[in-house]
């Protein structure tokens, strides 16, 4: 081999290392690193994500070139991508032979996973922010063809006004006109049925864009709920909780039945819906009256009619609210004793303690999961023994 051959092997990594200084990690997945690093001229931080290509003993050299051309494919993908406000903006990238280097914009807030794990829920109309934004740059990316696969809290950074930034493209595609997709990518409780029949049917006329859907309907339930819809410690039993569309309502959380809670529900059930041809797109969502209404440009431009209704509004609630609480009944130490879980105060505050003792158990793993945190309740409980039998009894069949 010539010595002009052999630059192009190490000359993107020292163009990397020129420019940047690499610290601390952020993040790990199967085969790249992210790190922190700065600009040495600059001093601005970044995030870089190493993608390891050298071969080893855990990789054969077919699945080193398949993380090649997965990485290739990602760098297309964030260049196209590039501009949408709530997506990572890729700044730079490096390729030498044993290493890609992809420099970001860096989000010092992390994962919205670890911000959940630290809330234990979130509220309706941190929900609501968080999931428009995800929905319009679904939205936005379906319009363009390009399907995600792999929407999950661990991929969705927060900045430092907590605005999201959607992140990894690793499993992201653009689809040709007409063109399905058939291999099993993605994180399985967030996968959708489809993707799972794909697994287990050859002649499966394959998935498309709706599998964000689904996902975007587990990330939603998950935001308000603290714990998955889907979750089995079997990962069988999962999975096949996801082909029957089996989950429910049933925590306390979605015991509050104002308006806004009701449409809520609706609106995941519609993401949740086992056939893709009859599931919300992101533009059905975003359409939804949980989504569209409460525009806070809508509710800052008063018109003087407008100011007269939301007087009388504001009069008649004041009221409302005066007689409710005259008839509330107080909450005894009676009623705390009997059933603390009930009060949801009481509930938040057992919630983030056992969140708190327990919170570094949330794993971003197969095996542990927050569901697990949460699924001490009779009702959980029971749900999980009657799905065990109904295992045991298909499998003595
Ligand atoms: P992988 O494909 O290996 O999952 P990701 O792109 O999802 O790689 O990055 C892995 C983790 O690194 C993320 O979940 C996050 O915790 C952290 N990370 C990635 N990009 C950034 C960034 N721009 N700023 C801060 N942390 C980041
Ligand atoms: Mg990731």
């Amino acid at each position: 081999m010539t010595k002009e051959e052999e630059i192009p092997d190490w000359v993107g990594a020292k163009e990397f290392y020129d420019k940047y200084e690499p610290k601390e990690i952020l993040g790990r997945g199967v085969s790249s690193v992210v790190r922190r690093c700065v600009n040495k001229r600059t001093s601005q931080e970044y995030a870089v994500k190493i993608i390891d290509i050298t071969s080893s003993d855990k990789m054969t050299p077919q699945e080193i070139e398949e993380i090649r051309e997965a990485t290739v494919k990602e760098i297309d993908i964030l260049k196209k991508v590039c501009g949408q406000e709530n997506i990572i903006q890729l700044k730079d990238c490096y390729e030498s032979k044993a290493f890609f280097f992809l420099v970001f914009d860096l989000m010092k807030k992390g994962e919205l996973f670890d911000y959940l794990t630290e809330k234990v829920t979130l509220t309706e109309k941190e929900t609501r922010k968080i999931m428009r934004a995800l929905l319009k740059v679904v939205e936005y990316l379906h319009a363009q063809n390009i399907v995600h696969r792999d929407l999950k809290p661990e991929n969705i950074l927060l900045d430092d006004n907590m605005n999201i930034k959607l992140t990894d493209f690793g499993f992201a595609v653009q689809l040709q006109p007409g063109q399905t997709l058939k291999e099993v990518f993605g994180t399985p409780g967030y996968l959708a049925p489809e993707i799972i029949e794909c697994s287990m049917d050859a002649g499966h006329l394959g998935y498309g864009t709706a599998v964000d859907i689904w996902s975007a309907g587990v990330i939603m339930y998950t935001l308000l709920a603290g714990s998955p819809p889907f979750w089995h410690r079997k990962q069988m039993l999962m999975l096949r909780m996801v082909l029957a569309g089996k989950y429910d309502f049933s925590s306390p959380e979605w015991e509050d039945c104002s308006d806004t809670a009701k449409d809520l529900v609706k609106a995941i059930s519609r993401m949740l819906v086992v056939n893709p041809q009859h599931r919300f797109t992101a533009t059905d969502a975003l359409n939804h009256s949980f989504f569209s209404q409460y525009v806070l440009n809508e509710v800052r431009q008063f018109s003087p009619y407008r100011r007269f209704k939301v007087i009388c509004m504001t009069v008649l609630a004041t009221m409302r609210i005066y007689c409710n609480y005259r008839r509330a009944k107080p909450v005894t130490t009676e009623v705390i004793k009997s059933d603390p879980y009930a009060v949801k105060p009481i509930r938040k505050l057992i919630d983030a303690c056992a969140f708190r003792i327990y919170g570094h158990w949330v794993k971003k793993g197969l095996t542990q999961n927050r569901a697990a945190l949460f699924e001490n309740s009779p009702k959980a409980i029971l749900l999980s023994l009657a799905t065990e039998a109904e295992e045991q009894a298909q499998q003595s069949w």
